[in-house]
């Protein structure tokens, strides 16, 4: 499956669920998420066939996400329908930790080979804060069950935000080396319902990297460039002060049934309409792809109107 601008699609990230138990400052709104009819999301069934018709277009690689994907009733069944597709190769999970200790083996077992964990602050009081009421141990405890469980690879993911977390770069360089974890720094995304209380926030990768001394560049892994921090494997993911654009081989599907070309940038495709049409439904999706768009214009002000929990991130 090729886009306009001839890029292959291979990759498509799943939200499970728009709903979750924490509420992160730079992902929705204070009051949380306002739950939609059961009628206008995809059922379990509907994502069985949505995987189905990726993995017929090409699809090899497959993350699930949310909101929180840990609380999606039948997820377990959904890892394992995807684990058993022959095509996906490459199969992952983005979660915020909590229900790891409940999850983890039964995931692994399911054929989930790496997991995202996201964790914002390693200090209680601003992970809190920055989660609005989520407990740092919950997340620390998540990450004991997917270490043990023996996934192939753990990443953790965290934005960066000024005087909020900023203070802490180097503490997770040493994080990262304790833990065996690799540690990604998100340059904080602008969207269009919270740009405003974003303000002043943002931090880019180059104020991290020289927080961090500089350190030597390893490699490029997907769309983060990994770098040495005496030992510790970090990644930067510049999503906004470099566009990464012209090697983009995602999708994303939404939990009301959207095919989203891109992240940073509205537009989507109703899937739900062609769901239980096997050929319409790999049409919708290819006529999808070609509306994805060359580039993000973020420094042209346009941005993405879908919060990021109601888009899987
Ligand atoms: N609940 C899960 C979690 O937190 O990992 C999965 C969904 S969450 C939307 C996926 C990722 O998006 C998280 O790593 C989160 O940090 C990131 N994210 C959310 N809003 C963001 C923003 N405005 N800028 C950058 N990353 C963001
Ligand atoms: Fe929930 Fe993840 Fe968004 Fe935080 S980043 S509010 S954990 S969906």
């Amino acid at each position: 499956m090729e886009d306009l601008y001839n890029r292959k699609i291979t990759y498509a990230r799943l939200s499970v669920t728009d709903l979750c138990n924490f509420r992160c400052i730079y992902c929705m709104g204070e009051s949380g998420v306002v739950k939609k009819p059961h009628s206008e999301m995809l059922s379990l069934e509907d994502y069985l066939l949505v995987i189905d018709a990726l993995a017929d277009l090409g699809v090899t690689k497959i993350r699930l996400t949310g909101g929180e994907p840990l609380l999606k009733r039948g997820l377990l069944t959904l890892a394992e329908h995807i684990g058993k597709s022959p095509r996906v190769k490459d199969f992952g999970i983005t979660t915020n930790g909590v229900l790891l200790p409940t999850f983890a083996v039964s995931l692994k077992d399911a054929g989930v080979k790496t997991v995202n964990i996201s964790l914002d602050s390693l200090n209680t009081n601003t992970f809190e804060k920055i989660t609005r009421g989520g407990k740092l141990t919950d997340v620390l405890k998540g990450l004991e069950a997917a270490k043990a469980a023996g996934f192939d690879e753990i990443k953790i993911n965290c934005v960066i935000m000024r005087n909020v977390n900023d203070s802490e770069i180097k503490d997770y360089a040493r994080f990262a080396k304790e833990n065996g974890v690799t540690v990604r720094f998100i340059e904080m995304m602008p969207f269009a319902s919270q740009c405003v209380k974003q303000v002043g926030l943002f931090i880019s990768a180059e104020e991290i990297l020289t927080a961090l001394d500089n350190p030597p560049h390893l490699k490029s892994d997907g769309v983060a460039e990994i770098y040495d921090a005496d030992g510790a494997h970090i990644g930067l993911i510049t999503s906004v002060s470099h566009k990464f654009c012209d090697r983009c081989n995602k999708v994303r599907i939404s939990a009301d049934g959207m095919l989203l070309p891109c992240l940073l940038q509205s537009g989507e495709t109703d899937l739900k309409p062609f769901i239980s049409d096997g050929p319409a439904l790999r049409a919708a999706i290819e006529a999808a792809v070609k509306t994805k768009p060359r580039a993000q214009r973020l420094d042209e002000n346009i941005l993405q109107n879908r919060d990021m929990n109601r888009i899987g991130g």
